[in-house]
């Protein structure tokens, strides 16, 4: 894992969700508390950026396999309790999302050493509503996330590579 959690910017994230909440939010969903879905949650509860299914698959260890992992993150996903992330590398990344919060945001991601900074600013909300406007179109949202080299790349004390060899 290369991403340490203090290096977290997102203050209402790092208060951990209590795993019993998450579960009742799945059993809300009329949607089965299983044991790899349970194991899932906790690993994503107690990182604080986004994880790929990889890192989920080795943060469970054995007793997980891979198509598990993924079969049950798209689960949760359909219900909302986890959001996708596509950070350009080809490994989708997957987050929990507050009950109090849409998921919204978006990430500064190194593309040296794949840390990965959870990201509050946002475009005016006028802008979206001029685009519509312009263009007659309704609903506008949009995905969006930043690329760079880190500090510590940059002063060439390079960290283990991307996870996703
Ligand atoms: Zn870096
Ligand atoms: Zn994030
Ligand atoms: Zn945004």
């Amino acid at each position: 894992m290369n991403n340490p959690c203090g290096q977290h910017q997102h203050p209402h994230r790092l208060i951990q969700q209590p795993l019993d909440e998450l579960t009742d939010r799945l059993r809300r969903h009329s949607r089965r508390v299983t044991g790899p879905r349970q194991a899932i949650l906790d690993v994503l509860r107690r990182h604080q950026t986004p994880m790929s299914n990889r890192d989920i698959h080795a943060a469970l260890g054995q007793g997980c396999d891979l198509a598990t992992v993924y079969r049950n993150l798209h689960t949760l996903e359909g219900v909302g309790l986890v959001r996708r992330f596509d950070l350009g590398d080809g490994a989708a990344r997957f987050e929990l999302v507050t009950p109090e919060d849409d998921g919204h945001h978006h990430h500064l991601v190194c593309t040296r050493c794949s840390l990965v900074v959870e990201i509050d600013d946002c475009f005016p909300p006028e802008f979206e509503q001029s685009l519509a406007q312009r263009h007659r179109f309704a609903r506008i949202s949009h995905r969006l996330e930043f690329f760079g080299v880190c500090s510590r790349c940059e002063a060439g004390e390079s960290r283990p590579g991307p996870v996703e060899a």
